[in-house]
């Protein structure tokens, strides 16, 4: 492990534990659903621990495994999502942090096996397109996350039929946001009746945004512009 793994190990479990709350917090979950986690160092990934409630979460209680799934660090035992978590990484090595959750909205999309089309420019800016859903597999396969990763392609987060939603960024603080966006325009398409009643945002607009988004509008949120 490289010589800043411990510190960053730690910072990590205190982000997870902080980030659990804050999907509590904003009703992206409840109780234990839903998992997070963070890609620490080149051959460490921090996840939440399966089963376990956001609310009395501990920074012990986080899992570090490494890019086998195997447990290097922690007693709890890591989600039951790490096969997607960890495929996502592989699939992205510029996904530093992935939010899984159960939210009403996104989870109304993925009952219906349907497709978020690109109709907002706040979560546009982020996913460049359309948030399409992965075909249904059980919770934990590797199917599911194999589904996942195909339907995701490069965009910053799917749905799961049936399930839920995932989004990734390349910080944690990223990866809620793309959380909380797709939320609000997964509510926005069920509050405006749904396909047939939606115009989506021309192609050429969604590509102007998300370039947009990666060259500028994300350093001005982390004050580097
Ligand atoms: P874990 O508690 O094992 O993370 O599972 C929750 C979940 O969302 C399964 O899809
Ligand atoms: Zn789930």
């Amino acid at each position: 492990m490289e010589p800043n793994g411990e510190k960053a190990i730690r910072g990590a479990r205190r982000a997870l534990v902080d980030a659990g709350r804050h999907l509590l917090a904003s009703a992206l979950t409840v109780g234990s659903w839903g998992n997070l986690s963070l890609r620490v160092t080149e051959d460490r990934v921090a996840i939440t621990p399966s089963g376990r409630g956001y609310e009395t979460l501990e920074e012990e209680d986080i899992v570090i495994t490494d890019w086998d799934g195997t447990v290097q660090e922690g007693t709890r035992i890591p989600s039951s999502e790490l096969p997607l978590h960890l495929a996502i990484y592989r699939a992205l090595p510029q996904a530093r942090a992935i939010v899984h959750t159960h939210s009403l909205y996104a989870s109304t999309l993925a009952v219906r096996h349907q497709d978020l089309p690109p109709i907002v420019e706040d979560l546009v800016q982020l996913t460049g397109g359309a948030v399409r859903c992965a075909a249904y597999a059980l919770p934990g396969t590797d199917t599911l996350a194999a589904n996942a990763v195909a339907a995701l392609g490069w965009h910053r987060a799917v749905l799961l039929a049936n399930h839920g939603a995932v989004c990734w960024g390349t910080t944690l603080t990223e990866a809620l946001t793309c959380a909380e966006l797709l939320e609000k325009a997964c509510h926005i398409y069920v509050a405006a009746g749904g396909e047939g009643h939606v115009h989506p945002l021309p192609e050429e607009a969604c590509r102007l945004i998300s370039g947009f988004y990666e060259a500028h509008y994300k350093k001005r949120q982390q004050g580097l512009e």
